[in-house]
């Protein structure tokens, strides 16, 4: 015991053991740093238990229905059964695949000789942490304690759902409202439709998405109405209701009411998760969302408190959590100082078909550099397993150019491979790709990726 804290003194104390965290912890340890990490949940933090794993093992069990119908175009013959889909399995399944994880990350951290702590820590002062009513000193302390679900005050809102529920339903709702227009509520409005549910997705904005290029946002929302997605713009509730019958009501601004929902989902955005941290004890400022203020360096308003991840608010992104969490370890206990480039951060939207976006959209380009200074190439056309699927699905593809230095500068896919092929073309933007580059790459024919080098 040194100082009077019992759990000992540690070099690093990360506060958090989801993607950021854990990895912080891991590249710290591994310069020498003797570290610990609390953690009140499962390991992994939202990524791995209730975020983007779960979420894409759902995304690809929701297309084997669509799968299934077009296939008889090409010769096979499924027969459709009442019992077609076992939804107590897929949990199981999807349970058991996440415990493995959780299990990974365990390893993972033992491995690089992290001390792992479980339980809720809170900040006695700047360089003090209590966990069980135990207290642990630290030189320095990384909060990495990511976002939780946002509802807002609505009347009845104890009784609607947020994404972590819907990891853990029993059963597939018949009938689902989901409200909400940003990533979570596009997602897992297809992610329902495609598993069979009849899903209205209500938004208080004129079209979903914000923030997307509009040409993207408009063609999805063609796209998911086309599979059958009810989709209510400028939709805002007051009011949720269980009705004698069991199922849910929906009462809008205007006064009318939807009824009839087997559940009701919000997705409404997510907020720092940082109450009883005991912030305020060790002088760390907020923001007005309550996200951890930090500088260039993930630094907080503590020279020896730094923040990583969804709890600073500045992408809502794993892989951006896990940037950050690296570079801290290399500034701090690495000799290697580096500062996280956000720019050009390609992201996907795993909606049906999924999105996949990378640098400004046209909206933004022309404002940056005028209107008559942005290039657009586009191309929406029907994929080739379409033309003997006869399906409804469609793929657009726009290229941005800066017409001045010929460079891509946004990159915009509506397409079921999006997400693989703007991890590349990201790659590409990064190394300052001009649209000659692209034009220069043979195609690889047949695939939608071609459209991107041939479009003049
Ligand atoms: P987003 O911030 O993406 O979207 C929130 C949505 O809720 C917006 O449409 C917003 O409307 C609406 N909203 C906010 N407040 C209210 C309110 N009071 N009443 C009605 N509507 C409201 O949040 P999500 O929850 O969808 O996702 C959280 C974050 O998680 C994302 O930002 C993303 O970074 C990350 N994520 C990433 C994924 C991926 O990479 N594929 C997948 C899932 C999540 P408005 O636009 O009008 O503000």
């Amino acid at each position: 015991m040194a100082d009077g804290h019992a759990g000992g003194e540690y070099d690093l104390f990360v506060i958090g053991a989801g993607s950021g965290g854990v990895r912080a912890a891991r590249i710290a340890a591994g310069y020498g740093a003797k570290v610990a990490i609390a953690e009140n949940q499962a390991l992994g933090g939202t990524c791995v238990n209730v975020g983007c794993v779960p979420k894409k093992l759902f995304v690809y069990g929701s297309h084997y229905a669509h799968d299934m119908h077009e296939a008889s175009a090409f010769g096979w013959n499924f027969q459709p059964k009442e019992d077609l889909l076992d939804w107590k399995r897929l949990i199981q399944n999807k349970n058991n695949e996440i415990e493995r994880l959780n299990g990974v990350y365990a390893k993972l951290l033992a491995n690089a000789n992290v001390e792992l702590i479980n339980g809720f820590a809170t900040l006695i002062d700047a360089n003090t942490i209590e966990v069980n009513g135990v207290k642990y000193g630290a030189k320095k302390i990384l909060i990495a304690v990511g976002s939780r679900p946002f509802v807002p005050d609505i009347e009845g809102k104890e009784q609607v759902l947020t994404s972590n529920d819907m990891f853990y339903l029993d059963a597939l709702p018949k009938k689902l409202l989901i409200v909400g227009g940003g990533y979570i509520a596009v997602e897992f409005a297809c992610i329902m439709n495609g598993y069979g549910s009849e899903v209205t997705l209500a938004y208080r904005g004129d079209l979903f998405l914000r923030g997307f290029d509009k040409e993207v946002r408009c063609f999805l929302a063609d796209q998911m109405r086309a599979n059958g997605i009810n989709l209510m713009f400028n939709t805002d509730l007051t009011k949720v209701e269980k009705s004698p019958d069991g199922s849910f009501a929906a009462t809008l601004k205007d006064g009318s009411v939807l009824p009839g929902f087997d559940k009701v989902m919000y997705a409404t955005g997510r907020v720092p998760k940082v109450e009883t941290l005991g912030l305020e004890n060790a002088g760390v400022k907020q923001g007005k969302k309550h996200e951890i203020i930090v500088d260039e360096w993930c630094r907080s308003s503590v020279p020896n408190i730094w923040a990583v991840g969804d709890v600073i608010e500045k992408y809502q992104l794993t892989p951006v959590a896990i940037a950050e969490g690296h570079a801290f370890a290399d500034t701090e206990f690495g000799n290697k100082p580096r500062k996280v480039n956000y720019e050009n951060i390609p992201t996907a939207v795993f909606s049906s078909p999924s999105i996949g976006t990378c640098g400004m959209t046209q909206e933004q380009a022309e404002e940056a550099f005028g209107a008559d200074n942005v290039v657009v190439f586009k191309s929406a056309f029907r994929p080739l397993k379409q033309t003997l699927a006869q399906g409804v699905e469609r793929t657009f593809l726009k290229l941005l150019v800066h017409r001045e230095t010929d460079k891509v500068v946004g990159v915009h896919l509506v397409e079921p491979a999006a997400a693989e092929m703007v991890q590349i073309i990201g790659v590409a933007m990064k190394a300052g790709a001009t649209k000659a580059d692209f034009d220069n790459t043979m195609a690889l024919h047949p695939s939608a990726a071609e459209e991107l080098v041939t479009m003049r």
